[in-house]
Order: structure tokens, then C-alpha cells, then sequence
């Protein structure tokens, strides 16, 4: 009988990734441990009444990865296939996302197993506000601050805020608790848009270092969700060409370049950009080896893996998504010569406006979206160039030099602040 490998989970995927940042800076053991595991696990089975009066258990998780920089920071995703493995790798890619980006938070990460778009209104809320009470022994501003992941939006948001606060503030709304939520309840100006503009600065900065011309560039985006459709538009406004785009359901090819606006307002009114007339239908692996100069990943994880990483065609890849790329694809596609803007990196926009969020919550007072892009912008091009320079300095790729920076940096905290007690 053949023996197949068994498949790397996500977390050991993280691992991996950790491990070979922690061999070059030579990261001694005891750091080793800590950095490695996950702080806190908690996983809550709860149930929720449906609408036609049965009842349904749900299992869903909040995972603390780290905690030396600050408060845990990540969002929450609803999936079907949402497990505590996921969980935890996602939970430690937003330490490392918060230590590149220099804000002053660790890394955690929800989900709860289940497709949201089998629920009704009713009964998404009734799921939000209880697995909020789940989790609400993990939750303040000064703890724990959610944000939306993969299926969730402002409106979650503004549940999770308005339950927390029912529970432990009387009623009176702390917007300090959780980012992305509505800009009425205090969300920042510019935040719904922050994951996708920060992918474009992120390519904007690497065009300039690595002389690809954005004005011809063809451009290849699987996932048309929150990231994938911001960053589409953003970059179609600015004269790139936006081959493809896909969704859950499949992708579109045009290699003109598709109207952007059109396949947003086709997918608003039927639900996926699927059948959209001006271009060929394409699944979501073609859609990744098309010819293109830029493919943007903006889905969900381990989609470049070594089945096709030596087809890919682009030469620069930015992660919107989490762990798009298995670290045996990044392997091939570095030894080509692909760049990655990994997604510790690429897609830190959302939780640096989440931290601007957090910032104008506590205080208070809320800036302009001019204000807020414009510092999202300084740094990402600052954490650009620091991951530039590190990646020339031990000459590996790009994501490694990131999780050197980020490894290092949460080290030393955890050095200074000492071993309890
Ligand atoms: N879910 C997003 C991420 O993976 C945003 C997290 C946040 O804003 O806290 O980075």
C-alpha cells in the first residue's frame, strides 16, 4: 500500500514558517517555546434557537497566540469549516502582523464552525450575540479586540459592541472593543476599505523596487470578498488591468481587462460575479495559472501549493488572504524568482486601521479618511522597505525576512517585560 504524506495542518504551516525565522536570527529555546505556542485556546459550544423554533449547537473558538506587545488583536471568521487548528495558525500570523506593522497588540483569532449563508438575519444575530457571551470572558479593550474575518462585516460588529456592552457597561456602547464596526458606532473612517488600499500600497511600493509597470500590468484576483473587491477597484481606477477575479463559486476571464464597477454591481445584484457577461467562465485553480503580472490571493488558505506553484505566471504575489501559500510552493516560487508580498505583510492594512480605530475609540475622537489612509500609507511603505532590507541582508524571501522582523521584535519585549514571576 502507498504511503502518502499526511497533509501539514495550518498551525504547522505557522510553525514551519516560525522555525525557519527563529534558525537565522539563532532564537535561543526558551523564547523558542513560548513564541511558538498558542497562549490561550478556548473553544465554546453554545446553542441558538433557528427561526422554525429547533434548536442548533454551534462550536466556536477565540484563541490568544500572544500577549507581549498588548492586547490580543484578529478577527473572526464564520466558516464551515472553521477548526482549532485554523484557529490558532491565523492567531499567530496576527502577532507577527501586529509586531511588523509596530502597533501595540498580540495576536488572536475567532471562528465559529458554520456557513452563514444558510442563516437567516435573525438567527445570524442570535449566533453573534451569544457566541459573543461564549467568548466574553476573553473580550474588553483592553483584552481582546475583535474585527471581521472571512464572512463577517460592520454589521457583526456592531452586535459583538452592543452585547459586550449590555453585558459590562450597562448599556452605554464601548467602541473600544471591537474594530470594523459601522462609522455611527464609532468605526473609523476608511477601515472597510483598509485591507484592500493596504494591498495596493503594499504593490505600489514593490512596483517601484522591482520595476513592474503598473500602468500595463495585468492583474489576476481570486476572491472577490471584502479585500479581493476593494483592492480590484482601487487598482482598475488607477489604469491596471483586472483580468480575472473570482468568488466562491468560480471565476471570470477577460484578458482585455474587465470594468471592475460592472462586475461589482453584477455581483450585488445576483449574488457572484459567476456568469458575468463580458467575459469566460474559469474555476478558481485555472484562474491562479493564468497570464498575468500581479495575482492577487484573496481567499482562503493553501490555494498555491506544490500541484501548482511551478504553473503560476506572475511575478509578483501579494497575500490578501491568510496563508494562501503552502511553504513548499513558496519554495519553488522563490527559487523562479516570484516575489511574495506575504500576508503577514500584504494585507496588514486592516488591522493597522483597526489599531487607528481602537486609537480614535478610546479617545474619543475621530480623524478624516484622508487622515487615516494617509498614515496607513506611511506605514506600509515603511514596513516595506524594513522587510526589503532584512530579506537583502540574510537573502531569503520576503516572508521570512517579515517574521524575522516580527520574531525579534516580540523577543525582545518578551525579554524586557521577563519571566512571570
Ligand atoms: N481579520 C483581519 C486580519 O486577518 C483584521 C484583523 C483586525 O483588524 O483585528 O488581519
Amino acid at each position: 500500500m502507498a504511503i502518502t504524506a499526511p497533509q501539514q495542518s495550518l498551525y504547522e504551516i505557522a510553525i514551519e514558517q516560525f522555525e525557519q525565522a527563529a534558525d537565522l536570527i539563532g532564537l535561543e529555546d526558551e523564547l523558542r517555546q513560548i513564541l511558538r505556542t498558542c497562549k490561550r485556546e478556548l473553544i465554546v459550544h453554545f446553542p441558538v434557537e433557528m427561526d422554525d423554533g429547533s434548536v442548533k449547537v454551534f462550536t466556536g473558538y477565540r484563541v490568544h497566540h500572544n500577549l507581549a506587545a498588548g492586547p490580543a488583536k484578529g478577527g473572526i471568521r464564520y466558516h464551515p469549516n472553521v477548526t482549532l487548528d485554523e484557529v490558532k495558525a491565523l492567531a499567530m500570523w496576527m502577532t507577527w502582523k501586529c509586531a511588523i506593522m509596530g502597533l501595540p497588540f498580540g495576536g488572536g483569532k475567532g471562528g465559529v464552525r458554520v456557513d452563514p449563508k444558510l442563516l437567516s438575519p435573525g438567527e445570524l444575530q442570535n449566533l453573534t450575540r451569544r457566541y459573543t457571551t461564549e467568548i466574553s470572558l476573553l473580550l474588553g479593550p483592553h483584552q481582546d479586540i475583535p474585527a471581521p474575518d472571512v464572512n463577517t462585516n460592520p454589521q457583526i460588529m456592531a452586535w459583538i459592541m452592543d452585547t459586550y456592552s449590555m453585558h459590562r457597561h450597562g448599556g452605554v456602547g464601548v467602541p473600544a472593543v471591537v474594530t470594523g464596526k459601522p462609522t455611527l458606532l464609532g468605526g473609523s473612517a476608511g477601515r472597510l476599505e483598509a485591507t484592500g488600499r493596504g494591498v495596493v500600497f503594499a504593490i505600489e511600493e514593490a512596483a517601484k523596487t522591482y520595476q513592474i509597470d503598473l500602468a500595463t500590468a495585468r492583474v489576476v484576483i481570486q476572491g472577490f470578498g471584502n479585500a479581493g473587491s476593494t483592492a480590484a477597484r482601487l487598482l482598475y481606477e488607477q489604469g491596471s488591468r483586472v483580468v480575472a477575479v473570482s468568488d466562491s463559486r468560480g471565476g471570470i476571464y477577460n484578458p482585455r481587462g474587465l470594468d471592475i464597477p460592472a462586475v461589482m454591481a453584477y455581483k450585488q445584484q445576483t449574488g457572484s460575479v459567476v456568469g458575468f457577461p463580458e467575459a469566460d467562465p474559469v474555476t478558481n485553480e485555472q484562474l491562479l495559472e493564468l497570464p498575468c503580472d500581479i495575482l492577487i490571493p484573496a481567499a482562503l488558505e493553501e490555494q498555491i501549493t506544490e500541484h501548482n506553484a511551478s504553473r503560476i505566471q506572475a511575478r509578483l504575489i501579494a497575500e490578501a488572504a491568510n496563508g494562501p501559500t503552502t511553504p513548499e510552493a513558496d519554495r519553488i516560487l522563490f527559487d523562479r524568482g516570484v516575489i511574495i508580498l506575504p500576508d503577514i505583510y500584504a494585507n496588514a492594512g486592516g488591522v493597522t486601521v483597526s489599531y487607528f480605530e481602537w486609537v480614535q475609540g478610546l479617545q474619543h475622537f475621530y480623524w478624516t479618511e484622508e487622515e487615516v489612509n494617509s498614515r496607513l500609507r506611511t506605514i506600509m511603505t515603511r514596513a516595506f522597505h524594513a522587510i526589503h532590507a532584512t530579506a537583502e541582508r540574510y537573502r531569503v524571501q520576503l516572508r521570512t525576512a517579515a517574521l524575522v522582523l516580527a520574531v525579534q521584535r516580540v523577543a525582545e519585549i518578551t525579554r524586557l517585560r521577563g519571566i512571570y514571576p
